[in-house]
């Protein structure tokens, strides 16, 4: 037997009025897990505990079965594992990201946050600015690390955690009511805006119509965790498929391997098909038992607000995810099962993670999981939730995928 994830983030949502009260899950064409739905188990589970922040980072962990209650010690340091960056258990690091603020008369403090990934910017433009910050803001005792796209690293030698506020929860706020109260990050964030806003590459950015990338924002501090190995606990050896570092940072820290696929970047425009090649490969050719695909798309649509963007990631999930990898399952006469989720909600009106319970969805190719609960046959929100199969502890759901008791 094969097991598969499919991690479709930010997927869930709420109902839209512009989709006449339907979610974008609802309103997508999804002919794919249509056609799975009657044959599977649907339900619902809560991926984040009480009290924890709805990020991608304690939701995956809880995903991947890692209670984010025991493991959990921040985001940014899972980061910093994919990247090969060895932290002393006296580090704190920091998910450094490039960021968007306005650039209105007025202080650093009156900006607006305009954009948590400044368009997206590719990885060798933020690379530059993140060399200019490192010039710029050298300090003894602090280090920045490049990672992808908006998405970088500062470690702090003998740190201490504070509190601090993502980007994407402030958009069209103004930031200075989020600034972090450590006065080092704070000052370091506000001479990052001297910097970058003068920088040759931002003219060139506004020259072609893009967004001025900024502004570093400090947030997501932890230290090193300590995950047990995935092999160890499930005596699966899995892979991990995912173009973010966070991801890539929990399969490093669970000792699983992983596949980079060309073309894979996290946006609505990613290697879907690739993806999903390179899951039946691994799982059909590569000896693997167990393979986790995370597509970041539906979230970052759900951050940018767009209502069709967000169908049509949720639509790429369902072809070209979805689809390729049953049929390539099939094809290869493989028996598999296969749970789909997204790790939290990310509704396109809040644009950012809600904490409500996600929908899954677990088909199994040799035997019919279908029912006549109520809600049953229909993957979706309300559907899932009508069943009245819930998951308090999300994190044990993938021992119900894995047919073992985990502990
Ligand atoms: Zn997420």
């Amino acid at each position: 037997m094969k097991y598969v994830i499919v991690l479709s983030d930010g997927m869930a949502g709420r109902p839209l009025k512009e989709l006449e009260g339907k979610t974008t899950l609802q309103a997508a064409k999804t002919p794919v897990m249509d056609m799975l739905a009657p044959k599977s188990e649907m339900g619902i589970a809560s991926m984040v505990p009480e009290g924890m922040a709805p990020g991608s980072d304690t939701a995956n962990l809880a995903v991947m079965g890692y209670d984010p209650k025991v493991y959990y010690t921040g985001r940014s340091p899972l980061e910093a594992l994919s990247i090969g960056v060895e932290m002393e258990e006296t580090d704190v690091s920091f998910r450094c990201n490039i960021v968007t603020v306005s650039e209105n008369e007025g202080s650093y403090e009156d900006q607006i946050m305009i954009d948590h990934s400044s368009d997206e910017i590719e990885t060798a433009d933020a690379a530059v600015l993140i060399d200019a910050l490192k010039e710029g803001l050298a300090k003894e005792g602090y280090e920045f690390y490049v990672g992808t796209s908006y998405r970088h690293l500062l470690v702090q030698k003998n740190g201490v955690i504070s509190e601090l506020t993502p980007p994407h929860d402030i958009l069209t706020k103004r930031i200075g009511d989020y600034l972090p109260e450590d006065m080092v990050l704070r000052e370091m964030m506000e001479k990052s805006y001297e910097i970058l806003k003068a920088h040759p590459l931002n003219g060139e950015r506004r020259k072609r119509g893009l967004k001025p990338a900024n502004s570093a924002w400090f947030w997501g501090a932890g230290r090193k965790p300590a995950l047990t190995s995935f092999e160890d606990r499930t005596g699966k050896k899995g892979v991990m498929i995912s173009a973010v570092d966070l991801l890539k940072g929990i399969a490093v820290g669970a000792g699983m391997d992983r596949i980079l696929v060309e073309g894979a970047n996290g946006g609505l425009h990613t290697n879907y098909e690739g993806k999903a090649r390179a899951a039946v490969k691994a799982l059909s050719e590569d000896g693997y038992d167990f393979a986790y695909i995370h597509v970041e798309a539906p979230d970052e649509m759900g951050h940018q607000g767009i209502i069709k963007d967000k169908i049509a990631a949720i639509e790429n999930v369902d072809e070209k995810v979805i689809g390729v990898v049953v049929k390539g399952l099939e094809d290869a006469g493989e028996d598999f099962r296969l749970l789909l989720l997204p790790d939290h909600p990310t509704p396109i009106e809040v644009r950012t993670h809600t904490g409500e319970p996600v929908p899954y969805l677990l088909y199994d190719s040799t035997k019919d999981l279908g029912t006549n609960e109520t809600g049953a046959g229909k993957y979706d929100e309300e559907s899932a939730a009508l069943t009245g199969r819930t998951w308090p502890k999300g994190y044990q759901l993938i021992g119900h995928l894995l047919q073992e008791e985990l502990c």
